[in-house]
């Protein structure tokens, strides 16, 4: 299905990260089909945060792999240039204490756009398979809290463009029995004074929780407090880029989202969610 309207996907992967399959020019030929306005390359960035023999090919792209991904969507944008803007982004893990080496990475490359993203939290992931059973061990509130502390920090680092799936810890379907507010409005407060936007996600459709990031209650509150907001699928495969997009469309406009933003050069632009339709 089309969606109705032209939006961006902005967080796709490619075949580097080791658990996304396809040939990168699949993944655009999916894009200009489904009408989208833009789409960027946002491949995980090599896991620099992690000594070299405990980085897991299959969670994201080898350090020797870096330049040729940087390439490659160059060389796309080139390729389709008349048929879809590909914008060049990376999808940059947080890790507490290791800021400076994230900023050298960031550096190499001339980035549309970096998507901020926490995935390792108390030493370990929080969304890996097999991550599930560390709520029950850890406690899904203490996760949840830890969680939203560094997404907090990661935004107040202003290092990125965007906060990727802001309330990732419910991907394997665990809540708090309440949610923790304070811990949410800290991570919302500090993305506000960074200017950092929030994508609104379908993946959360594909995962166990059945819901796209953020959760509506979440979705309401980051737009009442007028940060920006984008979309994206975190495709991993050709046939995801937009997928769900009629769901988050639906949810953004019942959310009270008016506006959304693309971004070229770290720059965002601002569209009317209403009033572009394809
Ligand atoms: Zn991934
Ligand atoms: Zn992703």
């Amino acid at each position: 299905m089309l969606p109705v309207i032209a939006l961006p996907d902005y967080h796709v992967h490619t075949f580097r990260c080791g658990h996304a399959g396809g040939d990168s020019r699949d993944f655009v030929q999916q894009a200009i089909r489904r009408g989208l306005l833009e789409m960027a390359f946002t491949d995980h960035i090599p896991l620099y945060f992690l000594p070299l023999d405990r980085r897991d090919p299959r969670l994201a792209m080898r350090e020797e792999q870096f330049d040729e991904y940087v390439a490659e969507v160059e060389e796309l944008r080139r390729e389709f240039r008349g048929q879809i803007p590909i914008r060049l982004g990376l999808e940059a893990d947080y890790a507490e204490g290791h800021e400076e080496t994230l900023a050298r990475w960031l550096s190499r490359a001339d980035w549309d756009l970096v998507l901020g993203s926490v995935h390792w939290v108390r030493g370990d992931w929080i969304d890996a398979p097999g991550s599930a059973a560390r709520f029950d061990r850890e406690g899904t509130e203490k996760l949840y809290a830890e969680y939203y502390r560094l997404l907090a920090r990661a935004a107040s680092t202003g290092l990125f463009d965007v906060l990727t799936h802001f309330d990732l810890p419910k991907k394997h379907g665990h809540r708090p029995k309440a949610p923790l507010t304070e811990a949410e409005d800290a991570a919302v407060g500090a993305a506000k004074k960074a200017g950092c936007a929030v994508e609104i996600s379908s993946a959360g459709l594909r995962k166990p929780v059945q819901e796209a990031y953020p959760e509506p209650r979440l979705l309401s509150k980051i737009v009442a407090a007028d940060l920006p907001v984008t979309f994206s699928s975190d495709a991993h495969a050709p046939a995801e880029v937009g997928w769900g997009y009629e769901q988050t469309l639906e949810i953004a406009r019942r959310c009270g989202v008016r506006e959304f933003v693309t971004i070229e050069k770290r720059k965002k632009l601002t569209h009317p969610l209403t009033g572009s339709a394809c």
